[in-house]
């Protein structure tokens, strides 16, 4: 029986093996397929930035699919070091956006600009330098913890990385395991739960340091502890940068320069929190829904 136990085992081990690999290759194809939806015009020069830039959305209309518009007209600005928040249901085209400012893909029509230049006419390298995204997901590599979170600026020395992890309060979960900042993360090693992995992409975000920042916050339900540490967190982040975040909790949004209210690929309803209030609709609707919610809970 141990004769065979040997070679299985190995075999086991093999299949899983083959199978990660696979699973990566994948992933790796997949974002290539994104790359190439977009590509640098001939003679592209860098984003030129001094200091923190302002966002600007101009009647932007994108569609996945010709077929089926996606976002239809949507405006707004985020002036240098504020932060805009969106809040809509599900599918209104929210997380769209961030991908649009982060240039996965183009807009159909209408512009982006970033300190007054059109995202298609720089560099899409220096738009994405330029910019943090803390994702829904964050997808870790099979990778050290260090490596993972000094990902964002490659050549960074221990120390910096451990100030980042701690400011984004992920450092006292990385000290208590066995290796440490050695750890091996991600599919093959340590398993990391959302909240965790998104600390991880906050303390990367820290790290990179960017003028702008994307933050499309976690719909999975973490708990609300959690939840509040990371808001915590992401608020501290965001001072001074121009920030777009996508709520999915208003409790986030509340201190917002401008909340826009998204519906089906539009904006209903725009203004601070106490305008949207005052206003009475949509807004006033979905905050008195969450605050029962809140009170049920
Ligand atoms: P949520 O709050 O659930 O994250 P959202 O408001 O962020 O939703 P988006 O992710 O922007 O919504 O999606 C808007 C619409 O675009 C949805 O109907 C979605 O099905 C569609 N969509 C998103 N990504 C793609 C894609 N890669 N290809 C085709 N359609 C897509």
């Amino acid at each position: 029986m141990i004769q065979l136990y040997v070679p299985l085992n190995f075999l086991g081990t093999l299949y899983r093996e083959i199978k990660q690999s696979m699973a990566d290759l994948s992933r790796m194809f997949a974002l290539m397929d994104k790359e190439r939806e977009v590509a640098d015009p001939p003679g592209a020069q860098p984003l030129q930035l001094q200091g923190q830039p302002t966002v600007r959305f101009e009647n932007v209309q994108f569609a996945y699919d010709p077929e089926r518009p996606i976002l239809q007209g949507v405006s707004f600005e985020i002036p240098a070091g504020k932060t805009v928040a969106v809040v809509g249901a599900s599918g209104a085209g929210k997380s769209t956006l961030a991908r649009l400012l982060y240039r996965f893909y183009d807009v159909q029509s209408g512009q982006i600009a970033i300190a007054g230049q059109d995202i298609r006419t720089v560099t899409q390298a220096s738009v994405r330098k330029a910019i943090g995204i803390v994702p829904q997901d964050t997808v870790l590599f099979n990778d050290t913890v260090a490596y993972n979170i000094a990902y964002g600026r490659p050549g960074a020395t221990q120390a910096q990385i451990e100030a980042v992890a701690r400011a984004a309060r992920i450092h006292g979960f990385i000290a208590a395991t066995p290796q440490g900042y050695a750890t091996k993360v991600g599919e093959r090693g340590l398993k990391l739960s959302g909240g965790e992995k998104q600390r991880v992409a906050i303390a990367r975000t820290l790290l990179k340091d960017p003028p702008v920042l994307i933050f499309d916050e976690a719909t999975s339900a973490l708990d609300s502890q959690t939840e509040r540490a990371i808001q915590h967190e992401l608020a501290s982040a965001a001072q001074g940068k121009t920030t777009l975040v996508i709520a999915h909790r208003l409790s986030t949004v509340v201190d917002a320069h401008e909340i826009l209210v998204m519906e089906a690929g539009r904006i209903i309803e725009r203004g601070t929190h106490a305008d949207l209030l005052a206003q009475g609709g949509r807004y006033a609707q979905m905050w008195a829904l969450q605050q029962s919610a809140d009170v049920v809970e």
